[in-house]
């Protein structure tokens, strides 16, 4: 099938068309610069944002892929979980293009998608399942295990207070480092902004694991959950006692460590209690390097197969939709009921409204 997929949960306007397992279009456009002063993403912004990009975004994704709107098989659009205004933004302009053209609807989850997008990435051998899926980002950060795409999601655990990506950007207004704070971060860490250009230190600062004790792990309810505020507060506390006698990048280094360690630990306890051998990793965070290096030498080490998608396809975008609603047309599911709204919350196993 023939799909367009619509994307505006957060700061990305992302339209992708895919014809069944093949991406013909990814047309993504970002809002992140008009954060930036911000600090982060400031809702109502991105909202205004995603109502000037949309069209165009449609009409190039279109003009891509060298189809038109009478081609479509369906119309797929993120329904949630993301900013209430923003999604609504993508579900209007998706609803007006169905009324328009008479075309089927399906409203779907963006965490499914950021797991289903596998589907399309031109290196991968398809979605291999069942697997674990870390995805971690600006908005989320959850394990997740995956039976099936469309009817097999359980969430196993998600962060209790930041997001990965969040968590990432605070510490780095705290440092001085400009929004988006991860890729500054990872700079700060590898010496990009050192005077010598000299890589931090990992371990010159300790920095708290959250919910890594003995009795978090015993609890099921906090076994695969996340907690970044108290990392938050200690990196301001070091900060603020250190006066700046420590490295920036030792700081920076470090604190990537016990965000990365954290992420990579929970991710194995999901593969070793499950016995599921593969782990996919998701979402804007994949774009960091120690992440990806960590978690590939744990995965190597327990002879478990990492997938991480193309860059492109980590952070959002629409492609993912796309993927997402070909399989769900490929099934001959029935397409969404007209009156559907947005679910800021909506749960991981809820794939489609
Ligand atoms: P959503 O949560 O809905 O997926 P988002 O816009 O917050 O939306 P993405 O666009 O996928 O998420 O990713 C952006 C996030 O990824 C930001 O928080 C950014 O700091 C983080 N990020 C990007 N590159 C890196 C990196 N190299 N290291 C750490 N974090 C990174
Ligand atoms: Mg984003
Ligand atoms: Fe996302």
């Amino acid at each position: 099938p023939l799909v367009l997929g619509i994307e505006s949960s957060c700061d990305e306007t992302g339209v992708g068309i895919v014809r069944g397992t093949q991406l013909l279009a990814n047309t993504v456009a970002t809002s992140m610069d008009e954060h930036v002063r911000y600090g982060g993403v400031v809702p109502e912004v991105a909202s205004r944002a995603h109502v000037q990009a949309i069209g165009p975004a449609i009409r190039e994704a279109l003009a891509t892929a060298g189809v038109g709107l009478d081609d479509l098989d369906a119309i797929a659009v993120t329904a949630g979980p993301g900013l209430s205004g923003a999604l609504l933004v993508g579900v209007s302009a998706a609803k007006g293009l169905a009324a328009a053209t008479g075309k089927q609807l399906y409203g779907l989850n963006h965490l499914a998608a950021h797991v289903a997008v596998d589907l399309v990435a031109p290196d991968a051998p398809g979605l291999e399942l069942p697997t674990i899926a870390l995805l971690v980002s600006g908005g989320h950060t959850e394990i997740l295990r995956i039976d099936d795409i469309v009817d097999g999601i359980e969430l196993l655990g998600s962060t209790i207070d930041d997001a990965a990506g969040e968590a990432f950007d605070k510490t780095a207004r705290l440092l001085g480092l400009d929004y988006p704070g991860g890729p500054n971060i990872s700079k700060a860490a590898a010496g990009a902004f050192d005077p010598e250009g000299r890589p931090g230190d990992p371990h010159a600062v300790s920095f708290p694991r959250g919910l890594m004790t003995g009795k978090d792990l015993r609890r099921p309810e906090r076994r695969y959950a996340f907690s970044f505020s108290g990392l938050k507060t200690a990196a301001l506390r070091f900060t603020t006692a250190d006066g700046g006698r420590t490295r920036q990048a030792d700081v920076a280094a470090s604190f990537e460590q016990a965000v990365v360690d954290v992420l990579v630990a929970k991710t194995m306890l999901a593969v070793e209690d499950t016995g599921i051998d593969r782990v996919l990793l998701g979402g804007g965070v994949a774009a960091n390097a120690r992440l990806r290096e960590t978690l590939g030498q744990a995965c190597a080490a327990a002879g478990v197969a990492l997938r991480v998608p193309p860059l492109s396809l980590c952070t959002d975008n629409g492609a993912m939709i796309a993927a997402l609603g070909a399989e769900v047309v490929r099934r001959g599911l029935p397409p969404s009921d007209p009156g559907f709204g947005v679910t800021s919350s909506l749960e991981a196993s809820d794939v489609r409204v």
